[in-house]
């Protein structure tokens, strides 16, 4: 009975039909119903043993017991009957007046003959597609796109995977669903359960998962199975489509939701819709809807990825806006839009701070490096750069959140610290600085007091992700643990070519890890004879193939010489010239200027046998004696994928050479124990923070958090 509308008896009276209805409604969500009301009515829908005059002798029990109860039903009925009334334009969903007796989802089989098509079968090689529509509840006939919907009005769903329904509002661009990247593990083997969620604020939806199973080939349906056991249903249980009631709200104007299908907690695909809402039903309406994501083979080692508290989907629907869904590991938390404008802005804004906490400008316009010969800080300056960047971090927060359920949603899904996977279908130009999210409230303008418990925590384990005082962190507290970078593993893989997986280790088996170096040669030359010599007694087994010229690095890169790329050069400003705009220039060497078009051209013109095989970690630390050029690696990101780049980490601002040093040093030193790029990454910044310093939280990695060096043994 998980499923709305599929149950396996008629009901037997009419106030099991109106439970059931209020059962599949917004309104069972509402938060004042008593859990003790709707655990007892759940039980009244699954005795199948009480006659009539027993199921009504216990309903009426819950609404004499439970006061909000017997509200919230009361405002089911006006809604009901509202509903019906408010509809202007032809057809009518229902013309019967009163309250709702209509036994809904009663018959057996949850659809009759679908005049849309979608029960044809597709054939066992067709593409599937999702297919959604928007149906009046009762009717369940399909709302056309052309309607206005009706504001405070209750509306379903239709959810299928098949063949391409002529009626879904996908259909005018279609894109098959990705049925082949599951595992094929359910039911003994005949197919996957998925979990379908919608999100949206425009909306009242009900916070839940739908599961609905895909056999192998055909199509979808739903059943009162529990999810990921084999079926026990018979197929005159089954549902060809799976309904999803949602409400809308009172104000009129454009709405949207979000569809997400997922399996296993990993996204494979979902629709953005968008409709229009008015005082009442009308013609002049313009419905839509987009696949905005699909899953990729990227993605597809499913079965093998580490199972992940939240994901965050980053979509680009053609509107140009970044939508961001947070999935919990309970449920949809909620779905937020971002204009690449206001992502920008955000990204300038964050690298000006991280900058702030690193140098000041002097009155002669040199720069003040503010960090000590030995990387850190006096803890009063750190107390002050944190709360500089907790200010930014809590501005970014309300950015991605505006609501206040939005907010607490967010809190709760993320208070422990988790493992977040940022899926970005095309990574572009535009990235958002998760790390810094600041989650605790503050006040703008004031110094927030120090949680002491939090600082405390730091000098006593550096691999701590949470506050032992969590639960007291009020209003105006600054806390370190209330940073995502200090608190989750992040990872921000780009989804890879058609065909690759997602990585999980770099190198090549049984071969111990070597080190392309590539080095600029206009830096301080001390520093970087120390740091070589280091690396030299790191990678002492592979060993280090250091690149001071750009044909050398380009040879470097062809051969695939190393599990490692280590770029420990300069960014430079695009040359307006030369350069692409917005994109950041490696200079190695003798100012030797290595651009993505560059990798784009040696990749496309060397065989590539080998580089699979390797997968490079690559490591871009923005090095240079210090200055305020720009340092935006996603360029190179999308250019190390020719050769096969199983990750690429960076950061987000250059980093004065010797505290760049002492955090490559840590990270190859840590990925070459055996540690992943997550822990790895936490560790650096951790060890940073306990010398008073916040800049590990400029370092983004674009890759799996459980990416791993292969070692050889
Ligand atoms: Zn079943
Ligand atoms: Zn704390
Ligand atoms: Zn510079």
């Amino acid at each position: 009975m998980d499923e709305p509308g599929t149950y396996l008896w008629e009901p037997r009276c009419p106030a099991e039909a109106e439970l059931r209805a209020l059962r599949d409604s917004v309104f069972w969500q509402r938060p004042e119903l008593e859990e003790g009301a709707r655990q007892e009515w759940e039980a009244l829908l699954r005795s199948a043993d009480l006659d009539a005059e027993q199921f009504i002798d216990g309903f009426n029990e819950v609404v004499g017991e439970y006061e909000a109860a017997r509200r919230v039903l009361e405002l089911f009925r006006e809604a009901q009957e509202g509903g019906l009334r408010g509809t202007h334009t032809e057809p009518d969903p229902d013309p019967r007046p009163g309250r709702v007796t209509d036994p809904v989802g009663s018959a057996p089989v949850a659809d009759g003959p679908v005049p849309d098509g979608t029960t044809a079968e597709p054939g066992p090689d067709a593409d599937r597609f999702l297919n959604l529509a928007i149906v009046w509840p009762l009717s369940r006939k399909t709302v056309p796109a052309d309607r206005v919907l009706a504001a405070g009005r209750s509306y379903e769903l239709r959810v299928d995977i098949g063949a391409l329904s002529a009626e879904s509002l996908l259909a005018e661009r279609p894109r098959p669903f990705p049925g082949d990247l599951l595992d094929h593990t359910d039911d003994d083997g005949r197919g996957d359960w998925l979990e379908a969620t919608v999100l949206g604020d425009d909306f009242a939806v009900p916070v839940r998962r739908h599961g609905i199973f895909l056999p192998q080939t055909g199509s979808s349906w739903v059943c009162p199975c529990p999810p990921h056991a084999p079926h026990a249903c018979e197929p005159v249980h089954r549902g060809a489509h799976l309904y999803i009631p949602f409400t809308t709200l009172g104000e009129p104007g454009p709405a949207r939701l979000h569809l997400l299908v997922s399996y296993r907690g990993n996204q494979v695909q979902s629709a953005a819709l968008t409709a229009l809402v008015g005082a009442a039903e009308s013609r002049g309406g313009d419905t839509v809807a987009t696949v905005d994501y699909t899953l990729t083979a990227g993605f597809a080692q499913l079965a093998t990825l580490p199972a992940r508290t939240a994901a965050v989907r980053v979509g680009r629907p053609d509107g140009g806006a970044m939508t961001i869904d947070v999935i919990g590991q309970n449920g949809p938390v909620s779905s937020f839009w971002l204009t690449e404008h206001q992502v920008r802005g955000a990204l300038k804004d964050v690298r000006g701070a991280l900058f702030g906490v690193h140098a000041v400008n002097r009155e002669d316009g040199s720069l003040e490096n503010l960090i000590d010969e030995n990387n850190g800080k006096p803890a009063g300056d750190l107390r002050r750069d944190l709360a500089a960047l907790a200010h930014k971090g809590a501005d970014l927060f309300l950015l991605l959140a505006r609501s206040k359920p939005e907010r607490e949603a967010l809190r709760q899904a993320l208070k422990a610290p988790s493992e977040i996977q940022i899926c970005q279908e095309e990574l572009g130009h535009l990235t958002f600085p998760w790390s810094l999210l600041y989650d605790i409230p503050l006040d703008t303008g004031v110094r927030p007091a120090p949680c002491d418990a939090g600082w405390a925590e730091i000098e006593r384990r550096d691999a701590a992700r949470s506050c032992p005082a969590e639960s007291g962190h009020g209003r105006n507290t600054l806390c370190p643990f209330g940073f995502w970078g200090y608190r989750h593993f992040i990872e921000q893989p780009p989804s890879a070519a058609p065909g690759r997986r997602l990585r999980l280790w770099a190198g090549r088996e049984g071969e111990a890890p070597a080190l392309t170096l590539a080095r600029s040669l206009t830096v301080d030359a001390p520093l970087m004879d120390h740091h070589v010599a280091q690396l030299r007694r790191h990678f002492v087994l592979g060993g280090v193939r250091e690149c001071d010229r750009k044909e050398v690095l380009r040879q470097a890169l062809v051969d695939a010489a190393g599990a490692c790329v280590y770029f420990y050069a300069h960014g430079r400003r695009p040359d307006p010239l030369t350069d692409a705009p917005a994109t950041t220039v490696l200079e190695i060497g003798q100012g030797e200027r290595v651009t993505p078009r560059d990798l784009a051209s040696w990749a496309d013109t060397s065989p590539d046998p080998d580089r699979d095989e390797v997968a490079p970690l690559v490591f871009l630390n923005g090095c240079h004696t210090l200055d305020s050029d720009p340092a935006s690696w996603l360029t190179f990101v999308e250019a190390f994928s020719a050769f096969s780049a199983a990750g690429v980490v960076g950061t987000e601002i250059m980093i004065e050479q010797g505290l760049a040093n002492e955090i490559g040093e840590q990270f190859w030193e840590q990925l070459l124990l055996g540690e992943a790029v997550g822990p790895a990454l936490h560790k650096v910044r951790m060890t940073l923070l306990r010398k008073g310093n916040a800049l590990g939280l400029a370092y983004t990695a674009y890759c799996s958090a459980a990416l791993r060096l292969r070692v050889a043994a």
